[in-house]
């Protein structure tokens, strides 16, 4: 796979940052605009096989104290958007426990290796959503080693592209839905009887909530509920101190685009549609995280935080 056009990709995104999330930059240009070539992997895809790779923050993420001795559950916290998050949290001082699938080991070993470096203790928890017996105790589980809870962010997502309804299955739809929304409700409930007051719940919903793809309907019906939940959970919640906020972001580059998350010969132009011109880089989510899961968001309520590129939304 690896053409010149790949290898000048990789280097960009692989080398130390000269930069960091702090520093005064241009955005059109903090990342170039990648042409990732066509390529598949199996679901649930792997960071550690994506041509260009990915930014999760390793060398371009600078921590500033944000969160410090917090302890928090981050689920997908293995590739994309919740490595990027994880390896935030533990750079901000906290304590990190991932949530991933078996398959996904080696991403999250890295990931794991990456909070350990920043001398925090990191729990990795491997399961699969669908299994109810998994969503019921992972939370428990994170709080048992981690010696409490007080942050939670629901971040696993399932998307596969379909272009049709009459090829889209039961099956698909039924797995998308227990993934992305009800999985939330059941880890949620979990975590809300160990999270003292002045947590907080994050979820990741997406631009697919009010600006559908054609090809993803299944998908985003599930990110529409979850803005739902979201803002209804807030209010719920909030009379006990825990506050509950959601990130929708928009195209970012990460494992869920190239294992059938978009139809394969639309990935070289990936983002490019946005005001900005690019897709975005999963550590470019991280601050959003930070500042909802930190107390200085103390009178943020059911909020979803849009990261996407600048392309309008309600
Ligand atoms: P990703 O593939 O890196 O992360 C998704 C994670 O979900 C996987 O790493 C996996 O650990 C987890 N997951 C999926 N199915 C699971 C299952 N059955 N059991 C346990 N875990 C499972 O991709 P990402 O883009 O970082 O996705 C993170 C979140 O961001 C998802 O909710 C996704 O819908 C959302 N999102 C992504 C984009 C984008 O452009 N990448 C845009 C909007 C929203
Ligand atoms: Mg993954």
């Amino acid at each position: 796979m690896a053409n010149d056009q790949t290898t000048s990709q990789d280097s960009a995104m692989d080398q130390p940052s000269r930069t960091d999330q702090l520093v005064f930059q241009d955005p059109v240009s903090r990342y170039p605009v990648i042409e990732p070539p066509e390529q598949q992997q199996s679901e649930p895809g792997l960071d550690a096989d994506m041509y260009p790779h990915a930014d999760i923050g390793e060398h371009s993420y600078r921590g500033t104290g944000r969160l410090t001795d917090r302890k928090a559950l981050v689920t997908g916290g293995d590739s994309g958007i919740g490595a990027a998050v994880a390896v935030a949290f533990a750079r901000e001082g906290a304590d990190v426990a991932i949530s991933y699938l078996p398959a996904e080991e080696e991403d999250a070993q890295r990931v794991i290796s990456i909070i350990e470096s920043c001398g925090r203790k990191a729990v990795a928890l491997p399961g699969d959503l669908t299994d109810d017996a998994y969503t019921g105790e992972v939370a428990q589980q994170a709080a048992a080693a981690l010696g409490g809870l007080d942050i939670l962010v629901n971040n696993a997502g399932k998307q596969v592209a379909v272009e049709s309804i009459e090829e889209l299955s039961d099956e698909q739809v039924e797995e998308t839905f227990k993934v992305n929304i009800q999985a939330m409700f059941r880890i949620t409930r979990q975590a809300v009887k160990l999270m003292p007051a002045g947590s907080t719940i994050i979820n990741t919903t997406s631009i697919q909530a009010y600006n559908p793809s054609p090809t993803l309907v299944d998908y985003a019906s599930t990110k529409a509920a979850i803005n739902t939940f979201t803002k209804g959970l807030a209010q719920q919640l909030a009379p006990r101190g825990i506050r509950v906020n959601a990130v929708a972001p928009g195209p970012i580059w990460t494992p869920l685009q190239p294992s059938h998350g978009q139809p394969i010969e639309a990935l070289p132009d990936f983002g490019k549609q946005t005001p900005l011109g690019r897709a975005g880089q999963p550590t470019e989510l991280a601050p959003a995280y930070v500042f909802l899961a930190s107390s200085e968001s103390s009178y943020v309520l059911g909020e979803t935080l849009n990261v996407n590129g600048g392309t309008p939304s309600p």
